[in-house]
């Protein structure tokens, strides 16, 4: 793709918004547009970046069996009083009227619709167990919405259901769910820990926690560098005496053991064995998937910029063209790439080699590659890691190699 060609533009100066690394550096970047506060539009170069770690997750869940559907954002609000969460959620919830004076909301979360779902539909121990997810818009009325996509009032959420005959069922699905994240968050390239928390208003007795130290985290843990230990209570630590650090962390995700809270308040029911009527156990798996965009830029940058892991990075290699003579040789080193499955885009624009490589180092690739003058008569690439910043001189076959 040719930087001139495309909806890729970035803005020197620190946007007045800004409260947070991560926001500065989305908004100048243009891979966010903030259209309020707490509202964002997600640019093309943003939303290559959430696209894949939406694939991510696919990946992830189809590993484990989960089947994918869309519910919808607009819900009736009668489907909130049979749980009484109308009135839990009565802060957040946005709520409205259709012109026949129906009451509705913007779904903050759909535990009561996969659960209406899954009732009208399941009716045996035969169709059990079954996971189901969503990607989707959920919408809460915050307080203060803040840090960009750390805390909006919209925000794109990945959920997960699971409903099992049993609690051993239950403790199958809620462990390969568990196992998944820990995959999911690892191949996104974020530093995490996953911890026992309290359920709150969702219900059940266990769930956990998947957090990412960052320093504009919202919960608060403490760290033993000795034991490489996070505790929640700044108790002494149980193995040794060591000096307990302050960390600030980023909730990623929460995972819950909701057991029949749902069921119960919804009659889902399903036949057993032995033709007994039961209440099917559920759980639920949130990861907050626009959140997660920023909690990796807060853990991958420096001083110029944005350094995207590979597995995620809106492109894999950025191709500086410092010589306009050079456009059709960067064209056909673009189409070797392509063959080799790597996303490129060349900057061809005329600026100069100062604000290209500025740009360069803000939007954050992992492989950046220069042709310069010396191109014709070496026939060499200088290639620079944008993470570790090592230079290195190759052919294009050694750098074909190289980007295997
Ligand atoms: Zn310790």
């Amino acid at each position: 793709m040719l930087f001139s060609k495309s909806f890729i533009f970035t803005t020197r100066e620190d946007p007045k918004s800004a409260e947070c690394v991560s926001h500065r550096l989305l908004l100048r970047g243009n891979f966010i547009f903030m259209v309020s506060a707490g509202i964002y539009a997600y640019l093309p170069l943003g939303y290559r970046v959430l696209n894949k770690i939406i694939n991510i997750i696919r990946r992830q869940m189809e590993d484990i069996g989960a089947q994918e559907l869309l519910m919808s954002a607009l819900q009736p609000l009668e489907l909130w009083v049979k749980t009484g969460r109308d009135k839990d959620l009565e802060e957040v919830m946005f709520r409205l009227k259709d012109r026949k004076e129906r009451d509705l909301c913007l779904g903050p979360t759909h535990e009561e619709e996969i659960t209406e779902i899954v009732r009208k539909s399941v009716t045996s121990y035969r169709q059990l167990p079954l996971i189901l997810y969503q990607i989707q818009v959920k919408f809460r009325d915050e307080p203060r919405p803040r840090f960009g996509l750390v805390r909006g009032c919209e925000f794109i959420m990945k959920d997960a259901y699971s409903f099992d005959v049993d609690e051993d069922g239950l403790g199958l699905s809620y462990e390969k769910m568990y196992q998944a994240y820990q995959a999911i968050f690892k191949e996104c390239g974020l530093e995490f820990i996953v911890t026992e928390a309290e359920s709150g208003f969702m219900g059940g007795e266990i769930s956990h926690e998947f957090m990412a130290p960052a320093l504009i985290g919202e919960d608060i843990m403490f760290y033993c560098p000795r034991c490489r230990l996070y505790l929640r209570q700044q108790n002494p630590c149980p193995q040794c005496q060591g000096q307990l650090e302050e960390k600030r962390m980023i909730e990623l995700a929460h995972v819950f053991k909701l057991g029949t809270k749902y069921s119960l308040a919804q009659e889902a029911h399903f036949l057993d064995n032995q033709g007994r009527l039961k209440p099917i156990i559920m759980g639920c798996y949130g990861i907050g998937v626009s959140r997660l965009l920023a909690a990796i830029v807060e853990q991958n940058h420096d001083e110029k910029g944005i350094i995207w892991p590979e597995s995620i990075s809106p492109f894999d290699i950025e191709i500086l063209v410092l010589e306009e003579s050079l456009l059709t040789e960067a064209i056909s080193l673009e189409q070797k790439l392509i063959k080799k499955k790597k996303d490129v885009l060349i900057d061809e624009r005329a600026e100069s080699s100062g604000v290209k490589f500025n740009d360069a180092m803000l939007l954050g690739c992992p492989y950046i590659l220069v042709m310069g003058k010396n191109y014709l008569k070496s026939r060499r690439i200088d290639l620079e890691l944008r993470r570790t910043k090592e230079k290195l001189s190759l052919t294009e076959e050694e750098l074909l190699n190289y980007l295997k």
